[in-house]
């Protein structure tokens, strides 16, 4: 089943089921519970990223393409860093370059992202995708100078401003995924294709993440995992191509669908809050 969140003309905030013509049926219920899709169908006025992250990990350096174009050797481990609630996005809003601490050198990263359906802790390989509720695309965006050269080693600074976490458009049930290392990802800026690649070309397969992050640290319903980037991000090519205002970002993940969004400067207020 394919899973929006979304918001209908007042502001009610619902799940809906899409249906292969492209409408959207009212689901009673909730996808971390139990679900009932209805014959109505949902007003659907805005789309929202399909999951209220409780924890979002991710994960560095995944892709051996990637590790390739970043000069950096395969890791011995998943590389973790965490994001907060705070940078998710919906589809088709904005990614907004940051200006109070601002950034020239702003990337995109495809990504499938793992969405955790129950609480689990110490998950054999063997039993991981037992605890996936679905997939998503994700563009883990990365203010790569906040990232690197000022961060002292740490990553989160530049992965985790508000809205550099896009996630949708849809959530795609586990049942109807049963291959997450198989699937084509591409990343496109203004319709040019800068990144595609396929989940089979991970470092650490899918079960191996849940496994690895679920070791002594619960993961609970609503946790997302950004499982990494495939090669092409803006960083490594000649020259760089960072996002500018203006830029139009789509995330395509074959069986999920496209996450659009654009991107802008920060409207700085006077005084925030
Ligand atoms: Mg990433």
């Amino acid at each position: 089943m394919k899973i929006i969140r979304y918001a209908d003309s007042r502001n009610h905030v619902g799940y809906a089921a899409l249906q292969a013509d492209g409408s959207a049926r009212k689901i009673a219920g909730n996808p971390f519970q139990r679900l009932q899709v209805q014959s109505q169908a949902a007003d659907v006025r805005r789309t929202l990223a399909p999951v209220e992250p409780s924890m979002i990990w991710g994960i560095g350096i995944n892709y051996r393409r990637h590790a390739e174009e970043s000069k950096t050797k395969i890791p011995d481990y998943p590389i973790v860093f965490a994001k907060g609630p705070n940078a998710v996005q919906h589809p088709g809003e904005p990614i907004w370059l940051p200006g109070v601490l601002p950034s020239a050198q702003v990337d995109y990263e495809g990504e499938l992202a793992v969405v955790i359906g129950r609480t689990c802790k110490n998950v054999p390989r063997e039993r991981a995708l037992d605890c996936v509720l679905g997939y998503t695309c994700a563009n883990d965006i990365s203010a790569r100078d906040w990232q690197i050269a000022k961060c002292g080693g740490q990553w989160c600074r530049g992965k985790t401003f508000d809205s550099f976490a896009p996630l949708g458009p849809c959530l795609v049930t586990a049942d109807e995924i049963p291959h997450p290392n198989r699937l084509r990802i591409r990343t496109e800026v203004n319709g040019e294709v800068l990144q595609d690649g396929d989940t089979d070309d991970m470092i650490f397969d899918v079960p191996a993440l849940i496994a690895f992050l679920s070791a002594s640290t619960t993961l609970a319903p609503g946790t997302v995992i950004l499982t990494g980037t495939p090669h092409g991000v803006g960083m490594a090519r000649t020259p760089p191509r960072w996002l500018r205002p203006g830029d139009s970002v789509t995330v395509d993940i074959e069986g999920i669908g496209r996450l659009t969004n654009p991107v802008s400067s920060e409207h700085i207020p006077a005084c925030a809050p």
